[in-house]
């Protein structure tokens, strides 16, 4: 080997050992104004919102410790204020990890019930709930409120949906994207109940749907997405009951009218490999 040579290879170690890294420190992170004194709280492909009043400030799904710390540090140069709360919107790691970031310098940490046994049970490196409900809860701070809702299981049992009345948004994670199609093969989902937490989310008065990943929307696109779920739990039910095998099912289940979706490239063959799980754990055939 020349040493021109062994010079290149070690610039190109050095590049690859660098590379994980630095795509860690380049986390894409971004604050920017929903309605009123709501925010949304960018990482990477994750979202939370928070709520700022005149007593401090609720903050919700922390997502990661790094990105916890850079919140927290962001929201006390820009408001001036403590940040009272926390609520988590289900247990999953990528969503509910580095609370004790806030819990730490004292916020009260609020979840469905359910999701503080997920978080003990698993393990989640995150803080244990305080405060937790089964149905309902209203939170009020500084004159303003966030009303806690639990619609039943979607794509989890225990996700809760957050309504903030006087900005007329509400915040949905995970079970409800924006002309976007669900994460891969749904994995921790429940259905038809998924679409039934949907419809509940069809009766609450609001106007801006902000979801935990992809683009800001309307209610509209809360039936919209409904619409595209019943769309495919109906196709491979009528697959399964065919006899077709998901090989035959992703090749016939086109669901074109979403083709101009997010993902639709990438997960619908995936959607439709996990509903087909999913719709095989609850069916007997003939
Ligand atoms: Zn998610």
């Amino acid at each position: 080997m020349t040493r021109f040579v062994k010079a290149v290879l070690l610039v190109l170690g050095m590049v690859v050992a660098a590379a994980p890294a630095a795509a860690q420190s380049e986390a894409k992170r971004a604050i920017t104004k929903i309605a009123g004194d709501l925010y949304r709280f960018q990482n990477n492909f994750h979202y939370s919102v928070f709520l700022v009043t005149g007593e401090g400030v609720i903050v919700t799904d922390p997502i990661n410790a790094e990105a916890a710390a850079w919140l927290k540090a962001e929201i006390s140069q820009r408001f001036n204020q403590p940040i009272r709360y926390l609520i988590y919107s289900h247990d999953h790691r990528d969503h509910s990890a580095g609370g004790e970031v806030f819990a730490e310098d004292g916020a009260i940490v609020v979840a469905h019930e359910r999701t503080k046994e997920v978080i003990i049970g698993e393990q989640r490196p995150t803080a244990v709930p305080d405060l937790t409900f089964n149905d309902r809860m209203t939170l009020t701070l500084g004159g303003k409120t966030v009303e806690l809702i639990y619609v039943g299981p979607s794509s989890s049992d225990n996700t809760i949906v957050m309504h903030f009345p006087a900005e007329r948004a509400l915040f949905a994670v995970d079970f409800i994207t924006v002309k976007r199609l669900p994460f891969r093969t749904l994995s921790d989902s429940y259905f038809p109940h998924w679409m039934d937490a949907i419809r509940k989310v069809e009766a609450i008065d609001f106007d801006i749907l902000v979801p935990g990943h992809g683009q800001v929307g309307v209610k509209a696109d809360a039936a919209e997405h409904r619409a595209y779920l019943e769309a495919l739990y109906d196709g491979v039910l009528t697959g399964l009951r065919a006899g077709q095998s998901v090989e035959e099912m992703k090749a016939s289940i086109t669901l074109e009218a979403y083709e101009d979706w997010g993902q639709y490239d990438k997960w619908r063959e995936e959607n439709i490999q996990g509903m087909a799980a999913n719709i095989s754990l609850h069916r007997r055939g003939n």
